[in-house]
């Protein structure tokens, strides 16, 4: 038996270059070789987002698109809508009665993400949801039984705190649930256009796989660079620069950017110049996948048909694992 993988993204917007080389390229390369499983995070999106159903529900669709056009096939990847699971809400309940909440409090990825949040969340208005979500993540990955988890760097925190809920479950209750293991790629955080935060769909700093070439020109040619270079022939740096990091990983000419780079750090190279052979690099990644989701515009039906048969898949197996940790907490007993 394939050994699976359970990964997912909440739909709060499109997805983004930094979900390709954070998430997506481990996905790709797995997906032969895995048991594929892909969560579209609705409920949790709301954990943020609870004051726009609306938005979160018209990108479950436009995430959709992004997966099948950067190459996720649907006849080898199980595409699921985590709101359908209501084990995961089960299983969310009771293993919330084996975290503390300075333990959630302490949790890296929550404590930097309210302080990203904080047009959403003053530090005594965080809500018990939000607060709360690795307990729900932990329930996403063990109701589904991954064995791996491909995630970006932001969010192995969660992981780790999942495999601290397994082992404490299985303590008590016994061998019911599976430890995951975690998957970081190669670049665990990309950097965003602002050069500060790392790329995110709520920061405004992406370049997603559905923007035009314009929009990827203008995105590119106004990016964050070296600050501290004024003139052309100041003396420039690479390292930590977002157009550096960019190049590196998306421009295919290995030897162009070596000798960008020196030039750069020579100062005998301007920004437009540097910039624009990124673009160039960046639209030819963009372009075939831009291509794709525009042929998947219209058809919204074929769409929700992926997503209702791997629902449904994922019911299945949500249903079993819940019914195992029914056991195990003595609460079938109707059921007998
Ligand atoms: P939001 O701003 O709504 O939180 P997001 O851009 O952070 O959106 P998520 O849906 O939270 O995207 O994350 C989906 C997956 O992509 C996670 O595994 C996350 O670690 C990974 N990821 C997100 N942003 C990056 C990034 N900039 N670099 C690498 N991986 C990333
Ligand atoms: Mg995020």
């Amino acid at each position: 038996m394939k050994k699976r993988i359970l990964t997912g993204d909440r739909p709060t917007g499109q997805l983004h270059i930094g979900h390709y080389v954070g998430s997506l390229k481990s996905r790709l390369e797995f997906q032969n070789e895995f048991d594929t499983l892909v969560l579209i995070a609705n409920i949790q999106a709301l954990t943020d987002n609870f004051d726009d159903p609306a938005k979160v529900n018209s990108n479950i669709l436009e995430v959709l698109k992004d997966y099948i056009a950067v190459g996720l096939d649907p006849n080898l990847v199980t595409f699921i809508l985590q709101s359908e699971i209501s084990e995961i809400s089960d299983l969310t309940v009771i293993y919330s009665n084996l975290v503390s909440i300075s333990r959630l409090m302490r949790n890296p990825t929550v404590k930097s993400e309210i302080i990203q949040k904080k047009n959403k969340f003053s530090k005594d208005s965080v809500t018990f949801g939000f607060l709360g979500y690795p307990i729900n993540q932990a329930a996403d990955i063990t109701t589904f039984m991954a064995d791996l988890v491909p995630v970006g760097g932001d969010q192995a925190p969660m992981v780790e705190q999942t495999v601290e809920i397994v082992k404490k479950f299985n303590g008590i209750y016994g061998d019911v649930l599976k430890i995951p293991q975690i998957y970081i790629s190669e670049y665990p955080r990309l950097v965003g256009l602002d050069g500060k935060s790392k790329m995110s769909k709520s920061l405004n700093n992406t370049i997603n796989f559905s923007d035009s070439t314009e929009i990827i020109k203008n995105k590119i040619m106004t990016m964050y660079t070296d600050p501290n270079r004024i003139h052309k022939n100041d003396p420039g740096r690479v390292e930590g620069n977002p157009v550096f990091i960019y190049h590196n990983i998306f421009n295919t000419n290995k030897s162009e950017v070596k000798e960008l780079e020196a030039r750069y750090r020579k100062g005998t190279v301007g920004d437009v110049e540097v910039k624009e052979r990124l673009f160039e690099s960046i639209e030819a990644f963009i372009y075939p996948i831009r291509e794709t989701r525009l042929s998947l515009e219209n058809k919204e039906e074929y769409l929700l048909e992926i997503l209702d048969q791997g629902t449904k898949r994922g019911k299945k197996i949500a249903s079993e694992t819940l019914n195992k940790v029914k056991e195990a907490l003595y609460l079938n007993i109707l059921k007998k």
